[in-house]
């Protein structure tokens, strides 16, 4: 077993206050990896004090130098790359080739932000009254508690902690449960580049535990949660009571939708990305898939070969695996199908065979539940109309994507799906860092990551009156 993987606080690490460690075990194979600070409401006060502590004398640097710092910790990121990227994928059993293309991401996201560094641009606009100057200017919200999923560890913390920290924050990460040791990881690196003792701290455990108690601490300003509509809505309620500023992003159930005169092979070749790649775990996999009826079954032959010739990779523990079985027995419970897959593959690691569903009715538990694995569902439909129709019948709205070659179809799509991402001709996917990523209904609360958008998330805006000549007013 590998080294402990305890709390940062403060710029030291340290074992949880009350002694407990939990076990992390790879999803490859079963196999223990280490043990993780199980931290409770003593570890969460003692980072959040830290924060408090250290965050006016971070908020007095320039924004230049904080993203010169942000930068140094992207750039040896960059040079740690390959132990980095082992890393994530002995926690999270993905290959080293999504491991890498993840953590080029997180550092891709470190320089995107440093260079806010030099922008953070504010507003300058008029004053009804004479002789007055008004600027809009930014400024640090103050303790930001960061609470994120398990499914791209790195990416998931470089996409709050970089411009929490940029915008003059101090940080208290309560990473997943699942992946404790690539949290840990990236602090270290902030640290050894020189961000000081308290400015991002790391506590490990549980989210009912470590979790709770963060979004519940009086002293934290800002709650900035990427996880499940369920988690979220339980934030959102602790955290509005003392009326915290929070940022939800949530997850999906996100349609990719088949049209009669779409390019079929590419069609298939982004549904199969979509659906299935990082074992289904994305907020953006595309688990529906809506077919025009003149396709739909050229379109099934072919997603179903594509879906049996893929390589199945694990997904993030047994406790997932067991779930999507359960949801799989539900859904033909209630009518479904199983096209493809649907059972556990070996007896090491948690493997379900990339799976199709056929016959799901469109408000089935089914169409309306994300199931964050490798399942999808097929749909049948006549036409645009209803092609939009079922794209919409969703609690979620995060990304949606059509494949056509008409124009007009494509601009009609954009215009009435209702999701944060439309893609034309492509895959579900997420954003790149320079642009803002969310979406709308279930799948969050308004806010964008990523992009100048975060920058919303991580200040407050306050506006400055300035009278220019006080003779004269
Ligand atoms: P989850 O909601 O189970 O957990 C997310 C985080 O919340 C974890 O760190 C967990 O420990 C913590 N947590 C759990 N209960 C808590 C509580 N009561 N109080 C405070 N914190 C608590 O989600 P998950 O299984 O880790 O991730 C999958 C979900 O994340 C999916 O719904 C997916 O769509 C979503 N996601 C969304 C985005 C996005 O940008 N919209 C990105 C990635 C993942």
């Amino acid at each position: 077993m590998r080294e402990d993987v305890p709390n940062l606080v403060d710029g030291s690490e340290r074992p949880p206050a009350g002694g407990d460690w939990l076990e992390k075990v790879a999803p490859a194979d079963g196999r223990p990896l280490y043990r993780f600070a199980r931290s409770g409401d003593e570890d969460v006060a003692n980072a959040v004090a830290a924060a408090r502590r250290a965050q006016p004398a971070w908020a007095a640097e320039t924004p230049v130098a904080r993203g010169d710092l942000v930068r140094e910790i992207a750039l040896t990121l960059r040079e740690r790359r390959d132990e980095l990227s082992e890393l994530v994928a002995a926690e999270t059993g993905k290959s080293m080739a999504l491991a890498r293309g993840e953590t080029e991401a997180a550092i891709e996201m470190g320089l995107f932000v440093a260079g806010e560094g030099r922008r953070l641009y504010g507003r300058t606009t008029t004053a009804s009254m004479p002789h007055r100057s008004v600027m809009a200017v930014r400024q640090p919200v103050g303790v930001a508690g960061l609470l994120m999923s398990f499914n791209t560890p790195l990416p998931n913390i470089a996409w709050k902690a970089f411009p929490a920290v940029l915008c003059g924050n101090a940080a208290v990460v309560k990473p997943s449960e699942e992946v404790p040791a690539s949290a840990l990881a990236f602090a270290r690196i902030a640290h050894e580049c020189g961000l000081p003792a308290g400015v991002l701290n790391v506590v490990q455990g549980l989210g009912h535990e470590a979790g709770a108690a963060l979004v519940a601490h009086p002293d934290v300003d800002l709650v900035s949660f990427t996880g499940s509509a369920e988690t979220g809505r339980a934030v959102n309620e602790v955290a509005a009571r003392r009326l915290a500023k929070v940022c939800l992003e949530l997850g999906g159930k996100n349609a990719l939708v088949v049209c009669d005169d779409a390019d079929l092979d590419g069609a298939v070749r982004w549904a199969l990305a979509s659906a299935f790649s990082n074992a289904g775990q994305r907020c953006a996999a595309a688990s529906r898939l809506v077919v025009f009826d003149a396709v739909y079954d050229d379109f099934r032959e072919r997603l179903l070969a594509g879906a049996t010739a893929l390589e199945p990779e694990p997904v993030i523990s047994e406790a997932s695996l067991e779930r999507l079985l359960e949801a799989l027995e539900r859904a033909q419970g209630e009518g479904a199908a199983i096209a493809a897959g649907g059972t556990r593959v070996g007896d090491r690691g948690w493997f379900l065979a990339p799976t199709v569903v056929e016959g799901a009715a469109r408000d089935a538990w089914l169409s309306c539940t994300e199931l964050f694995g490798p399942v999808t569902a097929l749909y049948r439909v006549r036409d645009l109309h209803e092609a939009i129709e079922v794209v919409n019948d969703s609690p979620y709205g995060l990304t949606a994507a059509i494949h056509t070659a008409s124009v007009h179809r494509a601009m009609r799509f954009s215009e009435e799906a209702r999701a944060g991402v439309v893609v034309v001709n492509g895959g579900t996917h997420g954003s790149e860092p320079h642009m803002g990523f969310g979406g709308v209904k279930g799948s969050g609360t308004g806010w964008r990551e990523a992009g100048t958008e975060a920058l919303d998330v991580y200040t407050d805006w306050k506006y400055v009156n300035l009278v220019t000549d006080p003779a004269r007013t």
